[in-house]
C-alpha cells in the first residue's frame, strides 16, 4: 500500500456563504433555503443526515435535530462557517425557527431539484408571509469549481481506487465471480482509508459488458474475455470514479480492436479538456472517434460528468451541455462501446481541468491484457 497519509489541504468553507450571498440578487431572491445535504455540507461543513440551512442577505441559520446538537457545533466551528445553529426536534418546530429569520414579503428560493412536493407544501404553509419561488441550482454552480482542499481529497480517493485495483489484479486470474471481485474491491478501498463506495462497483464480464450499469453477479470471470470494472470511493466526503476494461490473457482480435477504438476515443476526449472549452466539444472529440469506427449507436451515454461531494454533479460533459469547462472543474471522460451479445469496453478517468489541459487523478495504466 502506498497511500499518502499526509494531512489534506484546508477546505475553504468559510468563503462559501459569502459567495452564495453574492448570487442571491442575480437570482432575484432575498433568501435561499438549502435542503440538499451535499449543499448544506458544502456551505457549512456539517456532515450529518438531517438539517436545513437558510441563507439570507445578511445571515445564515442552520436548523437540525437533537441527534446533532454537539456535532453541528463542532463541525461548524471547525469549518468557520458563520451560521446561527438552532436545534428543534420536529420538522414543524424547525420551520417555525426558520420563519423568524424571514422578513414578510421577501422572496424565498427553494432548491427545486432537492425539494419534494410534500416539503414544498410544508414550507408554503410554514412561511405564509413570504413568496416561495424555484431557485435553480445556485449551490451546485458554486460547487463545480473545486478548491485545493477538495482536489486533495478527490486525488486521495482516486489514489485509493488505483491502489486497490492494482492489489487485486492477480485475483482476476483466479476466476472469481463478478460479485466476489466487486466485494474485494470495496474491501480494498475501505482498507486503504475510504469511508465507502462512491457508488456500487460495476464488474461486467464477457457478454455482461454490453450493459453499462451491470450489477455484478454470480458469473465467473474467465480468461481471454473483456471485463469492465467501474468503481470509486469516498474520502472525507469526496468521490472518485474510474473505469478500466481488462482481460486475463488475449481476448482476441475483435475485442482488441474494440478496446483500441475506445482508448483512442478516451484519449481524444482527455486531450480536448481545458478551461474555456465547451463541454459539448469534449463530448464530440470522444464521440467522433467511435462514430468513425462505425459504432456511433453503441456509445449510448454521455462522455462524462463532474465529480465532487456527489458522484454525478455539474458540469455535464454531453452533446447537449451548454456549459463551458472552468479552471479546477473536476470531470470524468468515459466513452464506451456496448455490443449486445458480445460485450463492451469503457475507459474512464477523473481529471482536474487546468488552463491548458487536464491533469488525470486516476492513474491506473490502460493495458488491456493483464
Ligand atoms: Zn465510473
Ligand atoms: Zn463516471
Amino acid at each position: 500500500m502506498s497511500i499518502s497519509t499526509a494531512p489534506f489541504a484546508a477546505l475553504d468553507v468559510r468563503s462559501r456563504l459569502g459567495r452564495l450571498r453574492a448570487r442571491l440578487a442575480d437570482a432575484t431572491i432575498d433568501a435561499l433555503l438549502v435542503s440538499k445535504l451535499a449543499n448544506v455540507r458544502y456551505l457549512t461543513g456539517f456532515t450529518g443526515s438531517a438539517g436545513v440551512l437558510l441563507v439570507t442577505r445578511d445571515g445564515a441559520r442552520f436548523v437540525t435535530d437533537g441527534r446533532y446538537t454537539q456535532r453541528a457545533r463542532e463541525e461548524l466551528d471547525g469549518s468557520g462557517a458563520e451560521a446561527q445553529i438552532e436545534i428543534a426536534l420536529t420538522g414543524a418546530a424547525q420551520r417555525e425557527l426558520l420563519a423568524k429569520a424571514l422578513a414578510p414579503g421577501s422572496r424565498l428560493g427553494l432548491e427545486e431539484h432537492g425539494v419534494t412536493w410534500a416539503q414544498q407544501i410544508e414550507f408554503s404553509a410554514a412561511f405564509p408571509e413570504v413568496e416561495i419561488v424555484p431557485a435553480g441550482e445556485l449551490v451546485e454552480a458554486l460547487r463545480r469549481v473545486k478548491d485545493a482542499g477538495e482536489i486533495d481529497r478527490i486525488r486521495r480517493a482516486c489514489a485509493i481506487a488505483d491502489d486497490a485495483f492494482l492489489s487485486l489484479s492477480s485475483m482476476l486470474a483466479e476466476r472469481p465471480t463478478e460479485r466476489d471481485f466487486a466485494v474485494a474491491l470495496e474491501f480494498a478501498m475501505r482498507e486503504r482509508g475510504a469511508s465507502g463506495n462512491s457508488f456500487d462497483p460495476i464488474v461486467a464480464s464477457g457478454p455482461n459488458g454490453s450493459k453499462p450499469h451491470h450489477v455484478p453477479g454470480a458469473r465467473v470471470i474467465e480468461r481471454n474475455e473483456l471485463v469492465v470494472c467501474d468503481f470509486g470511493c469516498i474520502v472525507d466526503g469526496y468521490c472518485s470514479d474510474m473505469t478500466r476494461t481488462v482481460s486475463v490473457g488475449d481476448p482476441g482480435a475483435d475485442a482488441r480492436r474494440l478496446y483500441e477504438v475506445v482508448l483512442r476515443s478516451q484519449q481524444a476526449g482527455r486531450a480536448a479538456v481545458a478551461a474555456e472549452v465547451p463541454c459539448a466539444a469534449v463530448d464530440r472529440a470522444s464521440r467522433d472517434v467511435i462514430a468513425d469506427a462505425g459504432w456511433a449507436d453503441a456509445f449510448s451515454h454521455s462522455t462524462g460528468h463532474g465529480v465532487g461531494l456527489e458522484i454525478h454533479e455539474a458540469p455535464r460533459v454531453a452533446s447537449t451541455a451548454g456549459d463551458t469547462l472552468l479552471l479546477n472543474d473536476v470531470v470524468t471522460v468515459e466513452p464506451g462501446v456496448y455490443l449486445p451479445g458480445i460485450g463492451g469496453v469503457r475507459i474512464e478517468d477523473t481529471l482536474v481541468v487546468g488552463a491548458n489541459g487536464a491533469e488525470p487523478l486516476t492513474l491506473t495504466p490502460k493495458d488491456l491484457v493483464l
